[in-house]
């Protein structure tokens, strides 16, 4: 009898606990419901070997400490009966009405589910839960408290299951009571969280932070008492406190900033509450007046609260002997709400009725759940919500001062695609409080912003580099691709227009049906994707042109010359008559005699030749004056170096094929190299000695038409 003595005396405190903050509690149900899971769990055993009702009744201890209402405490003591015993929901419905059932039954349906993946079940998890809340908000502060006693009493578990409700606690559950607002249980759930999935960092952290409050605690009494001097000089109330930061927020600073524990600062700090909110700005002028305060770590979070209505003034200062000291300064009913969140609202009320500020609770889990609909898969659902739920955000005013909400490190140009996409495209600049900052500026709440647009600016691709919001990103990146477009559109058509003009033939023919015949030979899907395709480098102009050349004229090209024996001679190029000029080819697209040439005059080393289809002169077109004509004089028999391209089927013999045919013509292969792709294509790239361009063209065309050769380029 001496366990039930104890239970009994836990029932006995539970009933005294609710008592004190709801004296009209309907005590008899609640005795008759832990009567009844008693019953209903009598043959089961906890883990640890204590009788299974002293879970339930925890949880139930757990939602009085929260003063959640009595139907919320009776289905805490309830919550675990349908799903493990013999109990039905009928039952339940009969005895303690139809609430306190629909809550059991939300309860066995969010624990009942069958899952494929351990990935899946925790993201279906959270989405269930989503479901629950939507249809009751208890719900979910039951399966907390669940959650809660569970990681209190997770060290009786085998260490594979300790560390998989860990990572879930620390993934989903510690969160979501953040967006809730429950300061104190999200705290609970990371460094339960901390000490299982990391023991050896929980332990050491758990140790330093100790021996920081030791060493801290003169200096801290010291600065508690000169605030307190002035706040009765003031005549303010003020309650001071010491506050240590948990365990995994020091943990994570760490990380986030790579810094070992001496670096953080904020372990200890002071917390100071007040009656009203002028007196929290009336204690941080005292504060700033007694000690420096550090730039940038000053917060008002009182004129801005947090996405989960957060408030609270927050500063630094250098205290006395330089030492750094943290404070946090809001009213008690602030405090409430940084404590408890959602829960101060659904908390025990007389009257049940809802204020205002509940409102806007109602208004966030409905977007939320809203947001939830759209989403058929439960993964990336999860992504959504953990997204949702974990950033800090800014908040900004626009000129005419409404306020946007944007993620930590959201810049101007972030700010303008928030209003418009047209107004982030021809953003050319950003007044934040009326100066003009960069635009990769860090937006701080508070900020007004106006942005600068000029119609003819359009986006750079710089800007990917800082802005944070995927709306800026996928916007910005379809506008340079739509802009890379039209550019190539336009040099590669005017590319072509030159090189009919050149060869004497009409630019008209763009607009031909043989237009249309070259596009499909290029396997393109319109005669302007052929020329974005030519302005790109993708297909060269001279490919596209000779398919408009007169039979007999690319014949020619064909014309086998049996190539000379080297020697040397004169050769070299001209530039407007002036001969013998310091040159090289270009690498990058091996010009040969007889190719149609531009040369790019360097500083310093010459002309550097390049063929007129080469892609780098685009580039390097951007100094004009530095590119000049040249003619080349075929040099005697001097071989020059010509790159090709080949593309083949990946079959045997390949290689033995196309070098036979080289060689065939008496050219020299000076460098070679291969790879296969997976789709069964082999890649060559070969270079070849080659006299010039007639002797080169005749090699590309045997090449080409050898069986299994797909493709030849230069
Ligand atoms: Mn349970």
């Amino acid at each position: 009898m001496e366990v039930k003595t104890h239970k009994l005396l836990s029932l006995d405190e539970l009933t005294e606990k609710i008592l004190s903050y709801d004296p009209s509690a309907d005590i008899t149900l609640l005795r008759k419901a832990y009567f009844f899971s008693h019953e209903a769990h009598c043959s089961q055993k906890r883990r640890e070997g204590t009788p299974y009702i002293d879970h339930p009744l925890s949880v139930a201890s757990i939602l009085a400490d929260m003063h959640m209402d009595t139907t919320s405490i009776i289905a805490g003591l309830l919550h675990d009966t349908v799903e493990d015993t013999e109990t039905n929901l009928e039952d339940i419905k009969g005895l303690f009405g139809g609430d306190v059932a629909f809550l059991v039954e939300a309860l066995t349906k969010l624990s009942k589910m069958q899952f494929k993946s351990k990935k899946e079940a925790q993201a279906e998890n959270f989405r269930k839960m989503f479901l629950a809340m939507a249809e009751d908000i208890r719900v979910i502060l039951i399966k907390f408290a669940d959650r809660l006693h569970n990681m209190r009493t997770l060290k009786h578990l085998p260490e594979s299951k300790q560390k998989r409700i860990a990572q879930e606690t620390l993934d989903i559950y510690a969160p979501l009571a953040n967006r809730l607002g429950i300061g104190w249980m999200r705290a609970e759930f990371e460094d339960l969280s901390l000490k299982y999935l990391q023991p050896e960092i929980y332990k050491n952290l758990l140790k330093k932070v100790a021996k920081r409050r030791e060493e801290q605690e003169v200096y801290i009494n010291d600065v508690s008492k000169k605030i307190r001097k002035r706040l009765i000089e003031y005549n303010i109330p003020g309650f001071i406190s010491g506050r240590v930061k948990h365990l995994y927020g020091i943990y994570k600073k760490m990380l986030d900033q790579n810094i070992p524990f001496e670096q953080v600062y904020d372990v200890l700090g002071l917390r100071i509450i007040t009656d009203t909110k002028s007196h929290c700005y009336e204690i941080l002028g005292i504060i700033h007046s007694l000690w420096k305060p550090i730039p940038g770590r000053f917060k008002d979070y009182i004129a801005l609260p947090k996405s989960n209505l957060y408030q609270s003034l927050h500063t630094s200062v250098i205290g006395p002997q330089g030492e750094r000291v943290e404070f946090q300064i809001r009213t008690q009913e602030m405090h409430r709400i940084a404590e408890e969140g959602i829960a101060a609202h659904w908390m025990y009320k007389e009257g049940g009725r809802v204020l205002e500020k509940d409102a806007k609770y109602i208004k966030w889990l409905r977007e939320l759940i809203q947001t939830q609909k759209d989403l058929r898969d439960a993964k990336e659902f999860l992504e959504v919500v953990k997204g949702e739920v974990v950033p800090e955000v800014v908040y900004v005013f626009t000129p005419r001062g409404e306020i946007r909400e944007l993620p930590a490190g959201s810049t101007p140009v972030d700010f303008a695609y928030s209003i418009h996409t047209e107004v982030g495209h021809h953003c050319v600049g950003a007044k934040v409080n009326g100066r003009i900052v960069p635009l990769r500026y860090n937006l701080q709440s508070g900020d007004t912003v106006e942005i600068i647009r000029s119609p003819s600016h359009g986006p750079s691709r710089d800007w990917l580099n800082f802005v944070v919001t995927q709306r800026a990103k996928t916007r910005i990146k379809q506008w340079l691709k739509a802009e890379e477009r039209k550019q190539s559109l336009e040099l590669g058509t005017k590319m072509l227009e030159t090189e009919f003009r050149r060869k004497g033939l009409s630019p008209k023919l763009m607009k031909s049906p043989e237009m249309e015949e070259a596009a499909r030979k290029f396997s393109m899907k319109s005669p302007e994707d052929l020329l974005v395709a030519v302005g790109y480098g993708k297909v060269s102009v001279h490919q596209v042109v000779n398919r408009f050349l007169p039979e007999e004229e690319e014949e020619e090209e064909i014309v086998f010359t049996k190539p000379k024996k080297r020697k040397k001679g004169s050769s070299g190029i001209s530039i407007k008559g002036i001969d013998n000029v310091l040159y090289h080819t270009a690498r990058c697209c091996h010009p040969v005699p007889g190719d149609s040439l531009v040369g790019f005059v360097t500083r310093g080393k010459g002309v550097t030749i390049h063929r007129e289809d080469c892609p780098n002169l685009n580039r390097l077109a951007v100094d004009d004056a530095r590119l000049i004509d040249v003619t080349w004089t075929p040099p005697e028999a001097e071989t020059t170096p010509a790159k090709l391209l080949i593309e083949t089927l990946d079959q045997p013999g390949m290689l033995a094929t196309l070098s036979s045919i080289i060689s065939s013509m008496e050219v020299n292969i000076s460098q070679l190299s291969v790879n296969t792709t997976d789709d069964k294509r082999a890649h060559f790239t070969i270079i070849v000695e080659v006299e010039n361009r007639d002797q080169l063209s005749s090699l590309i065309q045997k090449i080409v038409s050898t069986e299994g050769v797909l493709r030849v380029k230069r």
